[in-house]
């Protein structure tokens, strides 16, 4: 990876190939890093056979813009969340109700092939030489004119020396991971720190299955629980043919389920509860806990968030190092924050103001006599 370039985004989630790609749109010369060794960061899908199981977000609105425009303009294809049937409801003793209630996710879209086809698709519309992953950023160091950015790429250290540096990165993961010089004001950090990472705390646990016994069995496979430890149920299968999945949102805290073993154990027998003996034995059985995750997830993750919280770029957040430094994760996004549509709402915020302060400092930029 070249040691300059006039932006290094951090961080290759959605909003980090968002911005990537609207920089090359643009001819704004970047790189882009990323800790993990995958594109895609929250977004990570499991393949099976034909099957496709989302271990992170699967789902998006309509009434999102970009999202849909995106999907459709990388000739990707959308379908329904199956929803047919009835739902079930378990009470805190384990008792299964059925036909309590409607489904919440009826409407709610997926992506064929998993929304990891949506990184792929991106990722392959990208230069691979601007792109590298298992690259981490520790520190950044202003010195007026630039930015330095101290990085370990592969087990390596190197400085890459950039105008912009954009944390496409949770607030709170950046304040966990990453250092800055001179640091970074304290009501900054205090405000980085006060946005909560949406879904980080978050487990989630896939099962695949040869057969959809439950939808043969009149069975939407959503269902709700008080027993635990899964609270939310849903059918995850790929949109035609198998194999299919159901996938859970465990409900219990991220101390309580480090044990895996005994975790994998109680989640079966809750599928068994639910939807029957067949349920017992997965061809698969996946987990997902974002709260192990430190790419993902900062301590202060680990308290449950119960609402959706009022996600925006805070003051303190904006204008810093000269205006060097910018924030581009979800968790910035006024309209949509938390979600995927955030993360593309932020990236273009972000691709916006890079564009006017360019086109501000050429208006600026001493004219050639004539
Ligand atoms: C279980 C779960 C379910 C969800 N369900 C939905 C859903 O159904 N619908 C929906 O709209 N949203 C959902 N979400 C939220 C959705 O995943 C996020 O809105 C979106 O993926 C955020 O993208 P992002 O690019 O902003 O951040 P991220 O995807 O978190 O990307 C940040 C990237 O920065 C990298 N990084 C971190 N530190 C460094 C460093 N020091 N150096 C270099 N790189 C670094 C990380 O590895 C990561 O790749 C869900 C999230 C989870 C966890």
């Amino acid at each position: 990876m070249p040691s300059s370039t006039e932006i290094l985004i951090v961080g290759a989630g959605l909003a980090g190939l968002r911005l990537a790609s609207q920089l090359e749109e643009r001819a704004i010369p970047y790189r882009l890093i990323e800790a993990r060794d995958r594109f895609g960061g929250r977004i990570k899908t499991h393949l099976v056979g034909e099957g496709y199981f989302d271990m992170g977000p699967a789902w998006f609105w309509d009434g999102q813009p970009r999202i849909h425009a995106l999907i459709e303009r990388l000739g990707l294809e959308i379908f329904e969340q199956y929803a047919e049937g009835a739902q079930s409801y378990e009470d805190e003793n384990g008792t299964v109700h059925r036909g309590v209630g409607a489904s919440m996710m009826i409407g709610s879209k997926r992506l064929i092939g998993g929304l990891a086809g949506l990184i792929d698709a991106m990722v392959a519309q990208l230069p691979n030489h601007k792109l590298a992953t298992k690259t981490v950023l520790e520190r950044v160091e202003f010195d007026g004119a630039h930015v330095q950015a101290f990085v370990t790429q592969d087990g390596r250290q190197e400085v890459i020396t950039a105008g912009h540096i954009v944390l496409c990165v949770p607030p709170r993961v950046a304040t966990q991971k990453i250092k800055f010089q001179p640091p970074l004001p304290l009501q900054t950090v205090h405000a980085m720190d006060n946005i909560a990472t949406w879904m980080a705390g978050q487990a989630k646990a896939v099962a695949v299955y040869d057969q959809p016994f439950w939808r043969t069995a009149g069975l939407s496979g959503d269902a709700m629980s008080r027993a635990g430890p899964m609270v939310e149920i849903h059918d995850a299968s790929p949109h035609r043919g198998g194999p299919y999945g159901l996938f859970g949102f465990i409900g219990i805290p991220a101390e309580s389920r480090r044990d895996e073993q005994k975790l994998r154990h109680a989640v079966l027998q809750q599928f068994g509860r639910l939807f029957g003996a067949e349920a017992l034995k997965p061809r698969q059985l996946y987990l997902k806990d974002w709260a192990l995750d430190s790419n993902t997830t900062a301590p202060l993750d680990l308290k449950p968030v119960y609402a959706h919280p009022d996600y925006k770029l805070p003051r303190a957040m904006q204008g810093l190092c000269d205006g060097r430094l910018l924030f581009g994760s979800t968790e910035v996004a006024p309209r949509f924050g938390g979600y995927l549509e955030g993360a593309l709402e932020a990236a273009d915020s972000v691709a916006h103001s890079i564009e006017q302060t360019r086109q501000e400092s050429s208006a600026h930029a001493p004219k050639a006599i004539a």
